[in-house]
């Protein structure tokens, strides 16, 4: 069992896994910035260690700045979180080369999911459907527009190393084909210093649908069922839940069962989201993300598990504390991302947190490391908090949602809770008849963000 663990984040995800490391016994270091010195991560924690500037390359994706931390605290784990060092393989390496333990996949499976092409083609050997496209990297575009030719106009150009929605171009038609190439192949380069791109068919009318996989490293893996994650701004998820209004059941055993048979295949360890792209009946995968997601807590609500807790556990070398028989689907779920921004434009709104109240009562868990007289530092990403609501259906979490987002109070700062708001009287919204391209459609109707 390990005694002690460092969290390499901030925010709402470091409190949640302080949370279940507490819950499990084990003490907590929390590592921060000079911005966050007042953060609630820091105060939440056992013990802190500042390790750099406010800058994160200088502070949270410093890797001897963390190892060091490890050393100073003796903490024998570290749990990545989501986002900053969380999918990079050179960490993970670095972290085992100083005898610490990873919690979370090898350096191998995020090397080989972390770059989309050969995730893609790992994936499609493995038996999971994937969106018709180029086989491996285009180099020229000559290349591009005789594939555009053969799979059919429009499609959507990426970047193998891409993250984040950025690196992804559509072509609607082959005149677009040139600057689609060139501008996804710029944006790999300058966001993840890789140009390569690969092409796929770009599909009208999808809903983003993913599944939640868990593995021992032994060969066990299980899926947790999937999250509908379709709303979005920017290929960027606001609103997620679980589970998805248009999948059955069949197909969630159906597609579950190949996600699961795939990744206990490769012995993977730990948290991971295979996404897919779903239309008319049928699952086209995209990405697999090896970390945990911001939006697992819609899967915890409606499995009734604490993943976090897993991924402590299998990383000990300890079996999961259920099989694949042991999880059934309990009521319905929602979460939404609580965004200090400013609408329309979901400018990035940092600043003084005068006023800070949680929603409570039944079925309702607010993430958030925000409290009264907080300053949200301009450095780092914009979510402040994640609202997740559970209820017996569907129709129960979205009134329940409506009357959470009622009772929480955000002042200081402009937030994306207007948006919920305005979502919520939608008529597609409440039907649950939505796809990927419905929000942006929206924002520009509704708000002129376009
Ligand atoms: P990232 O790694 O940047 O998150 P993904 O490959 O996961 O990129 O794609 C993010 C989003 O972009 C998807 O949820 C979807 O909205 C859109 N997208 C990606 N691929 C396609 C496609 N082939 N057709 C239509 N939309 C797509």
């Amino acid at each position: 069992m390990f005694s002690k663990i460092l969290v390499a984040n901030r925010g709402e995800i470091a409190l949640r896994v302080i949370r279940a490391a507490r819950e499990m016994g084990i003490q907590t270091v929390a590592v921060h910035s000079t911005a966050d010195s007042d953060a609630m991560h820091v105060r939440m924690a056992d013990e802190s260690v500042c390790i750099g500037p406010p800058s994160s390359t200088q502070s949270y994706l410093s890797i001897p700045a963390i190892i060091a931390a490890c050393e100073i605290t003796g903490a024998e784990a570290i749990h990545p979180g989501y986002g900053f060092l969380s999918e990079n393989a050179n960490f993970v390496q670095v972290v085992e080369d100083h005898g610490l333990t990873f919690i979370g996949p090898t350096a191998e499976h995020i090397r080989v999911m972390g770059d989309k092409i050969t995730a893609k083609d790992t994936m499609k050997k493995l038996g999971v459907p994937c969106v018709p496209g180029s086989d491996g990297g285009v180099t020229s575009l000559e290349e591009a527009k005789r594939i555009g030719e053969e799979i059919g106009y429009p499609v959507i150009i990426k970047a193998t190393a891409g993250g984040g929605g950025k690196g992804m171009k559509v072509a609607k038609t082959a005149k677009d084909m040139e600057k689609a190439f060139q501008t996804a192949r710029a944006e790999g380069k300058s966001n993840f210093g890789n140009d390569e791109v690969y092409i796929e068919k770009y599909l009208t009318t999808p809903r983003h649908i993913e599944i939640q996989v868990f593995g021992d490293g032994k060969g066990n893996a299980v899926h947790l069922g999937e999250r509908d994650c379709s709303l979005q701004r920017r290929h960027q998820k606001v609103f997620e839940e679980a589970p998805g209004p248009s999948i059955t059941a069949e197909e969630r055993a159906r597609i579950g069962k190949t996600c699961a048979d795939a990744v206990a295949n490769i012995n993977y360890i730990g948290a991971g989201t295979i996404e897919f792209l779903y239309e008319n009946g049928e699952f086209y995968f995209i990405e697999m993300n090896t970390r945990l997601q911001v939006e697992h807590p819609v899967t915890e609500a409606i499995f009734g598990v604490d993943l976090v807790r897993e991924q402590i556990r299998v990383a000990e070398g300890l079996p999961m504390s259920f099989t694949q028989d042991d999880l059934s689907i309990n009521g319905h779920a929602i979460e939404v991302r609580i965004n200090a921004e400013r609408l329309p434009n979901f400018a990035p709104c940092p600043g003084k947190i005068t006023q800070y109240h949680a929603p409570g009562g039944l079925g309702v868990r607010m993430d958030s490391a925000l409290y009264d007289g907080y300053s949200i530092p301009p450095f780092y990403d914009s979510l402040i908090g994640k609202l997740i609501v559970h209820g017996r259906d569907r129709p129960e979490a979205l009134a329940r949602l409506g009357r959470a987002l009622g009772e929480l109070i955000v002042d200081g700062v402009d937030t994306t809770m207007p948006l919920f708001h305005a979502l919520l009287a939608e008529e597609d919204i409440q039907s649950g008849g939505y796809n990927i391209h419905w929000l942006e459609h929206w924002l520009e109707t509704n708000l002129g963000d376009g």
